[in-house]
């Protein structure tokens, strides 16, 4: 469907409970994970492919955002998927369109202080399909771990609801989290690239050894990126698992997030891994 109307119309036998795998395209095994856990839980699937320009902080990162259509429905069809909403940008943004969803303390720190509107933007729009799809459930990735949480918020304070379900990372076989932005890696780049799994699992393994200092343990991850030189690091947090706010201290029992974004090149990466 590229309509509002041609949505409404579809979704208005579809049985029930209705499953939700938004996404902005160039689908590839971490996407078809959302789909397959979709599948299992719900009558009827719906993914939306949506390249969504209030969500990039740099014109540049929205144009070159890797796009292929024809591709995206013939994953969508291989899962199983039973509808798509693939819209334009004024049917999502009619003109005129002039409100900001913007989540409060947990869309501050990390991707949202390095990436100023990005969460505006992802809360604006998700909020927008939640309310056109109405979903029962609604699944994201666990890489994008800060955008679940925004996400929880934004549903929980607008009364949306549709349950948003977080899943695991799927990742290359050296550890490298898929993303649709490793397309942009050059060779080089590419084989460096692993080194964010390896730093997250060498403080996760100080953590495990009896390490609760997040400064030694933001240590652990610059040490393993200091190694690699391709790589330049944005961020290293350990955070609240449930604020994000930076911790002094783990304790025990509570859930931490140790999470990192590093440059290569062009390209920006993101990954993470939940400590508790
Ligand atoms: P995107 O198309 O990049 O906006 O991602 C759409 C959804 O797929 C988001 O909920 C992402 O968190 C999720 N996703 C992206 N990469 C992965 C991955 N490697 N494993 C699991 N989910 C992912």
């Amino acid at each position: 469907m590229r309509t509002r109307a041609e949505l409404r119309e579809a979704l208005a036998e579809a049985p029930r409970p209705l499953g939700l795998v938004p996404t902005m395209g160039w689908l590839h095994d971490g996407h078809r994970s959302l789909m397959q856990r979709a599948r299992a839980d719900d009558a009827t699937t719906i993914a939306t492919i949506f390249v969504n320009p209030r969500q990039f902080n740099e014109a540049a990162d929205f144009q070159r955002y890797p796009r292929n259509e024809a591709r995206d429905l013939a994953i969508c069809e291989e899962e199983g998927i039973d509808l798509v909403f693939a819209p334009g940008v004024d049917e999502v943004y009619p003109p005129g369109f002039d409100t900001v969803v913007s989540v409060g303390a947990v869309a501050r720190p990390l991707e949202g202080a390095a990436r100023p509107g990005h969460f505006d933007g992802v809360a604006t729009v998700v909020a927008i399909l939640f309310d056109l799809i109405g979903a029962d459930h609604a699944y994201f990735g666990q890489k994008d771990a800060q955008q679940v949480m925004v996400i929880r918020q934004m549903a929980r304070d607008l009364a949306i609801p549709t349950e948003v379900i977080a899943c695991p990372t799927v990742r290359e076989a050296d550890g490298l989290a898929l993303s649709s932005r490793n397309v942009h890696l050059s060779p080089a780049e590419r084989a460096a690239a692993p080194v964010l799994r390896r730093a997250l699992l060498a403080a996760r393994d100080r953590w495990a050894e009896g390490e609760r200092s997040g400064e030694a343990l933001r240590a652990a991850m610059q040490a393993v990126l200091g190694e690699e030189p391709l790589a330049t690091p944005a961020y290293v947090s350990v955070a609240d698992g449930r604020t994000l706010a930076e911790l002094d201290r783990v304790v025990d029992g509570a859930p931490a997030l140790l999470s990192l974004a590093v440059r290569f090149g062009s390209t920006r990466l993101i990954d993470n891994e939940p400590i508790a």
